[in-house]
């Protein structure tokens, strides 16, 4: 009964609210404070007790962008409510606040994003809450210009540290050793997945190591383990326009890179792409990159696996995909 009822408590969440549940495939837990009122009124009042309104002092937590939602998820299990804004998919560059977004923004006592101007809309947020550009805390030296920083599992393990830092003061005291314990077991699962990622990157031959891409965005993924990132449209066009010089370039650097795919963001991959792989030769990869934030249904560490596996394979090496299903679990198993 427990597995059928599996649901983190977040209060009882207006439908917007549900519908950007990213969340709705996995590791919902039931707390103990819904069991037991579960338990003792009974049968389906009881689900409709559990909608009367929350802890009025429930921490209220609003993740913005990136896989900050899923992380934020996972610290706060069931002693935060936590709103995500961008859904799976999203494209977090060009999001626009909607007037749901901007009221669950003006309540929320902390607003988590993922900082490095990845969401231009983040800088304008209103609300009387904590505001934590989460990757600007966590990688304070970066000065580099790609915001999608979580591609790079170290980073990832840092932004655990800072959205758990953000949340523990705002939480009472007795939340604040589970909070603390479900931090060190998410930290752990990032190490593990960058251990996982450096053994399948060495399984390429170095000449191998190639990434080409339409835009920059792994390129924290591609300084951690001597991937060479070709993002062709950002390297050798201005503002993306494919002029016939540009057009011969990429070709050229390309063909010469060691590449054995072209990556794409999305499938069927735009025509620049197209054009791009009749000009080189090369195929265009079967399996898209989830560069944004999370795959829909999948969880910032199965989108991490996801991705790896997409590069290793279409470079033409082997992925362990079941080292790989295993480091998901053990996210997803974070109480
Ligand atoms: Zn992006």
């Amino acid at each position: 009964m427990v597995h059928l009822l599996r649901r983190r408590t977040k209060g009882c969440r207006d439908p917007e609210d549900l519908q950007n549940d990213n969340h709705s495939q996995r590791d919902f837990h039931l707390s103990a404070r819904f069991w037991s009122r579960t338990v003792l009124a009974g049968g389906v009042l009881a689900v409709f007790a559990s909608c009367l309104p929350a802890r009025a002092a429930q921490l209220t937590v609003v993740a913005v962008d990136g896989t900050l939602c899923d992380i934020t998820r996972t610290l706060a299990s069931s002693a935060a409510a936590v709103t995500c804004l961008i859904p799976p998919g999203g494209d977090p560059h060009g999001y626009r606040l909607k007037p749901s977004d901007r009221q669950a923004l003006a309540k929320a006592d902390l607003v988590l994003h993922n900082g490095f101007g990845l969401t231009p809309s983040a800088s304008k947020i209103t609300t009387s809450g904590k505001v934590v550009a989460v990757g600007n805390v966590a990688l304070p030296r970066y000065k580099g210009n790609d915001p999608h920083i979580w591609h790079d599992p170290a980073n990832s393990a840092a932004m655990v540290t800072v959205v758990a830092n953000s949340m523990a003061p705002l939480l009472p005291q007795a939340e604040r050793a589970a909070l603390g314990a479900r931090a060190a077991k998410a930290k752990a699962v990032f190490v593990a997945l960058g251990g996982w990622a450096g053994a399948q990157f060495s399984g390429l031959p170095a000449a191998k190591r190639v990434l080409v891409t339409d835009h920059q965005t792994y390129s924290h993924l591609a300084s951690r383990y001597g991937l060479k990132e070709i993002s062709m449209l950002d390297s050798y066009t201005t503002g993306g326009v494919l002029r016939p010089s540009s057009f011969q370039t990429i070709t050229a650097v390309v063909k010469a890179s060691g590449a054995e795919v072209i990556f794409t963001s999305s499938l069927p991959a735009n025509k620049t792409l197209r054009r791009i792989s009749r000009s080189t030769g090369l195929p265009i990869a079967k399996t898209p990159l989830y560069g944004e934030g999370v795959a829909s249904g999948q969880t910032a560490v199965s989108t991490a696996t996801l991705n790896i596996c997409t590069i290793v394979n279409g470079q033409g090496g082997r992925c362990d995909r079941g080292a790989a299903e295993k480091l998901a679990q053990r996210w997803s198993a974070i109480p």
